[in-house]
């Protein structure tokens, strides 16, 4: 749970200590509005991601289930600049499938946090496996990082992807497979 007193307190110093007039109008509501913005930005801080993936059903077969495109915004832990992401999910059920509004909840979840782009992809992949028995899981991540965009780099387009597999994803032909179905 985000202290938003507390936040506010804390932006309140740091403009100060940038060596801003706390007196001036433009910033009299920043300390509340930043406190604001963070209580979303970070309401994933100590909850477990298994909570995300709390709807599930049966699995009546075992073909696999593809959501790609799922929109993520996170905050690199380096700089707590923002980083956004596009993530894509393949994964082969066990004997239980989620609600597929459950994936979207689970990455927002997960990305809610202080995060850097390889733990974020590592933890959708885990908690899909974990929490539903999937027999396979393939996660891919594809960010633009402010951090590489406005800092000393100015890599404006720059994009960083990564990939991780679990299960019967870790074969070389099954993988290519699975990054096959989430690249359509
Ligand atoms: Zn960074």
């Amino acid at each position: 749970m985000v202290d938003q007193k507390r936040v506010a307190a804390a932006v309140a110093e740091l403009l100060a200590a940038i060596g801003e007039d706390l007196g001036r109008e433009g910033l009299a509501n920043t300390p509340q509005k930043v406190a604001e913005s963070y209580a979303e930005l970070f309401k994933g801080v100590g909850i477990d991601a298994a909570t995300a993936l709390d709807e599930t059903y049966p699995a009546e077969n075992s073909a696999v289930v593809v959501m790609t495109g799922i929109d993520a915004i996170s905050m690199c832990e380096h700089h707590l600049l923002p980083f956004t992401a596009k993530v894509d999910i393949a994964y082969l059920p066990g004997a239980r499938i989620v609600g597929l509004g459950r994936l979207p909840k689970l990455v927002d979840l997960l990305a809610s946090r202080p995060q850097i782009q390889e733990r974020l992809t590592a933890q959708i992949a885990d908690a899909i496996e974990t929490s539903l028995a999937a027999k396979a899981v393939l996660v891919r991540v594809q960010a633009k990082h402010d951090c590489v965009a406005v800092r000393s780099l100015r890599q404006q387009d720059a994009k960083i992807v990564t990939l991780e597999a679990r299960g019967l994803y870790l074969e070389e032909a099954a993988r290519q497979e699975a990054l096959n179905l989430i690249s359509q």
